[in-house]
């Protein structure tokens, strides 16, 4: 957005992807992709049309009437194929994720690496979808499910994975019969549709994987939709909340992962280098810029004199394009998400917590128009303070104490959010306490940042979710499938009528 026109002009246009072809939008309204690092523009991206959306629906529904019939081998053979394919490409996947978001090579390949494994899992589909039998629930007669896909459902993605969050969604949707239509985050468009162009590679049909581009009035038109049955979002709470309603309304599935205030406790029992080396990489990795990033970390007891190692850890980290070796924080994705960054940060000194690192404004050598805001730390922090009760979505991290692990967790009981926590200590005992009582949906013991794998599911809880159903995973199988129970008897000759039977027994 901030690059000369010219640039602009030059750049290469995202196209749409609509019934297996890549098509230039015929839409006015256009934005700019921009490397973080260096403001270049890398690409301009179009707001779809509404008929260009309603042509990705109808395609999709087309595509429909004969995916759903496909055999489960066929359609897991081609997530097999995708996955070969996106293992051949990581390095490409990851260098185009680096440019348009920011985050280091390294972590570009775990974002690609943790989409891939939902792919892997997809490719497993047909156990995951097998349906139930009962035998002889009544006299000869049996009783059995078939998990059915839905038809057309649609994915809205956030612009911080933007490679693991479309692979938690269309994979799964797909294998499991259904068809789909992607609305990828509209600031960092091109690696998802780098792995789409994989997925047309690998063999999925014409209209069962379609995307579009745009904002809120794409969003929008998703959620009303007739022909869109079910809808997965990953995204902030506030444009989350307002998908669940209006969906829902509309009388649509709909699962949201939202936002998160992700804490974790200290105990002083905790093994200090481990700890704190895991709460440095969670706190500051990608820039604070992921939804299971540890924002608030309670200090109990002793550990509160930990403050100053944590700070030095901290101010080791290097901060830089993300493409630079060694690099452990690149920019944060926009000029604007850097001042919301910066301006929190003043906040914060105003509402009396104590700056006891202040990474605003760091001299990046070479990238000087970068959006860089180095490690942050705040202590003494309380609920009522801006630094606290937003998501900051910026390496910033906030510091609060406890006298005692009780202390600790109805602290974190009493935040809205649920998205993940950990705690850190060498006690099975604290530990199995806190797994216990602690009121949120994803839990660590000396692990940071507890992503489930697709084995499980995303199990955000509270102000962090909305819908009852996580994405991949076993839960997701559910999401996009229907059951439909069939009870069933067959009659043979020798079967004896006992005449009109007006009871409500089988
Ligand atoms: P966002 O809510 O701004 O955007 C998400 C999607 O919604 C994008 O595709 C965007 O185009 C669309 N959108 C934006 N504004 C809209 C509006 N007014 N009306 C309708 N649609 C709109 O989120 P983001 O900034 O891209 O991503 C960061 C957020 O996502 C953070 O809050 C983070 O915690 C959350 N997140 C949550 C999870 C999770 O699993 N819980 C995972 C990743 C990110």
């Amino acid at each position: 957005m901030n690059a000369p026109a010219s640039q602009a002009v030059l750049a290469p246009t995202v196209k749409l992807l609509i019934n297996g072809q890549l098509v230039e939008s015929k839409t006015t309204q256009w934005r700019n992709v921009v490397n973080p690092a260096t403001q270049e523009v890398l690409a301009r991206v179009p707001f779809a049309t509404p008929e260009e959306i309603n042509l990705a629906v109808s395609s999709a529904k087309e595509a429909f009437k004969t995916w759903k019939k496909t055999p489960i081998g066929t359609r897991a053979r081609i997530f097999l194929k995708l996955q070969q394919l996106i293992r051949e490409n990581m390095k490409e996947l990851a260098a185009i994720l680096t440019a348009e978001q920011g985050k280091t090579l390294p972590d570009a390949e775990g974002d690609v690496f943790r989409g891939l494994e939902v792919v892997e899992h997809a490719a497993n589909i047909g156990t995951l979808q097998l349906g139930e039998l009962a035998n002889n629930v009544a006299n000869g007669v049996d009783t059995y499910t078939l998990n059915q896909p839905l038809g057309v459902c649609a994915g809205i993605t956030p612009f911080n994975f933007p490679a693991m969050i479309p692979l938690w969604m269309f994979p799964m949707a797909i294998a499991t019969g259904n068809t789909f239509v992607l609305k990828p985050s509209e600031q960092d468009p091109m690696v998802t549709m780098r792995l789409c162009e994989l997925a047309l590679e690998a063999g999925v049909p014409p209209g069962v994987l379609n995307v579009i581009h745009g904002g809120e009035d794409a969003v929008n038109a998703i959620c009303d939709h007739p022909d869109i049955k079910a809808i997965s979002f990953v995204g902030s709470t506030k444009v989350g909340t307002h998908v669940y309603n209006r969906a829902s309304l509309n009388g649509k599935r709909v699962q949201c992962m939202m936002g998160a205030k992700n804490h974790a406790i200290v105990l002083p029992d905790a093994n200090k280098e481990q700890s704190l080396n895991a709460l440095a990489g969670a706190a500051f990795g990608a820039a604070g810029q992921r939804c299971m990033a540890l924002s608030v970390v309670v200090l109990v007891g002793e550990a509160r004199n930990w403050i100053p190692e944590l700070v030095a850890k901290a101010k080791t980290l290097k901060v830089s394009g993300g493409t630079e070796a060694g690099t452990d924080v690149g920019p944060v994705v926009s000029c604007a998400a850097l001042s919301r960054v910066e301006s929190l940060i003043e906040r914060g000194i105003a509402d009396g917590a104590k700056l006891e690192l202040d990474g605003r404004k760091p001299q990046v050598a070479g990238y000087e128009k970068g959006n860089f805001v180095g490690p942050t730390i705040f202590s003494g922090v309380k609920p009522g303070m801006s630094v606290y009760d937003q998501e900051i979505f910026g390496p910033v991290l906030c510091i609060a104490e406890a006298a005692d692990i009780d202390e600790a967790i109805a602290f974190i009981n009493a935040n809205p959010n649920g998205n993940g926590t950990a705690i850190f200590t060498q006690s099975g005992a604290a530990a199995r306490k806190f797994q216990e009582e602690i009121d949120v949906g994803q839990v660590g013991i000396n692990v940071p940042i507890p992503v489930p794998v697709p084995l499980f599911s995303f199990t955000g809880s509270r102000a962090s979710k909305l819908g009852d159903l996580g994405p991949y995973g076993k839960q997701v199988v559910m999401f996009y499938t229907q059951t439909k129970t069939v009870t069933a008897r067959w009659f043979d000759d020798s079967t004896t009528s006992h005449g009109v039977n007006t009871t409500i027994s089988l």
